[in-house]
């Protein structure tokens, strides 16, 4: 990620209240910040075109588990004689890298992918690698807002329906297990959090938790209200993340340096402290405008400022969930 794709325009925010028949509408998506790269590209069409550059960094984990990071979301890959099983897609043109680094793990086949959600930086590569082998499970929100148009306000962007080699091949409602590769894995839908089709993915015996978009290790996260996330949704995932983790449980988060239970609790913490500080300044009466003024996550910006989302985006995010 680099400069050109960090956000800076929210100043075309003349959004203060919404008053239809002298009634506050207070649905959260209605306060959605509409363009979040106003005047620029999306970071759709950003992103895609930085994956062909992209290097692929190989992080090996424990057991038969890698991350490769670098094209989209982090991915994370189990080999063995089941065939690879991947968890995200990352994004089309980094095709020739991604395959470079799963060679250069083992020679056997992909076979498996799993998506943490539905968004294009983790579902992008999902046409070529199941045209390659790859049966894809996910969340059934995740193949529904992949079969349709799907519009992200803040991105500037409607995604067509995919393709049907894109979509996943096998959904579940709340929970699955697989067993491959020597490993049990456990698939766990969070409810709604950061989209409405967030899971999580826990190989069991190497004690590895790969938890997408409920965290970005180190980053204020996007919240995509668009399709059913809310920063509470998120508050609730982090805990549930930590629920699930101990002091040695390696965390692959969705963006983001790999990590462990002090950073998710880091991170569930600073969602707490400017959830609570956006819903007083709310409940007083305040508009957006005057919230973003007061700068709620001052003490927050410099650690967790630094990628896509800055403190006024972010605080615009918690802003409509409050
Ligand atoms: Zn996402």
């Amino acid at each position: 990620m680099n400069n050109s794709m960090k956000i800076h325009a929210l100043h075309n925010c003349s959004r203060r209240r919404f008053l239809i028949s002298g009634a506050i509408v207070t649905a959260g998506i209605s306060v959605l910040p509409r363009r979040l790269f106003a005047g620029r590209e999306s970071p759709v069409i950003t992103m895609r075109a930085a994956a062909a550059t992209a290097k692929i960094r190989i992080q090996r984990l424990r057991r038969n588990i890698t991350v490769l990071e670098g094209s989209g979301g982090n991915m994370a890959v189990l080999t063995g004689n089941d065939g690879k099983l991947l968890v995200d897609a990352g994004i089309t043109a980094s095709r020739p890298g991604i395959m470079e680094a799963l060679n250069s793990l083992s020679s056997d086949p992909v076979r498996h992918l799993i998506n943490t959600h539905w968004h294009f930086d983790h579902t992008d590569g999902n046409e070529w690698l199941h045209s390659i082998g790859a049966e894809i499970t996910a969340h059934e929100n995740t193949r529904k807002h992949l079969s349709e148009t799907t519009r992200v306000e803040p991105w500037n962007f409607t995604f067509p329906p995919a393709p049907k080699g894109a979509l996943p091949t096998s959904v579940f409602a709340r929970d699955r297990k697989l067993q491959l590769n020597g490993t049990s894995i456990a698939l766990d839908y969070y409810g709604p959090a950061h989209t409405d089709s967030d899971i999580s993915i826990s190989f069991t015996e190497a004690d590895v938790l790969h938890v997408g978009d409920t965290w970005w290790n180190g980053y204020f996260p996007f919240i995509d209200y668009n399709t059913g996330g809310s920063i509470n949704g998120m508050i609730s995932a982090a805990e549930a993340n930590l629920a699930k983790t101990t002091s040695k449980t390696i965390v692959i988060p969705g963006h983001g340096p790999v990590g462990d239970r002090t950073g998710l609790t880091e991170f569930r913490d600073m969602l707490i402290a400017v959830r609570d500080k956006v819903a007083a300044l709310k409940q007083q009466g305040k508009a957006l405008q005057e919230v973003i003024a007061a700068k709620p996550t001052a003490e927050f910006d410099a650690k967790w400022g630094g990628f896509v989302i800055d403190g006024k985006t972010f605080t615009h995010l918690v802003y409509a969930g409050v």
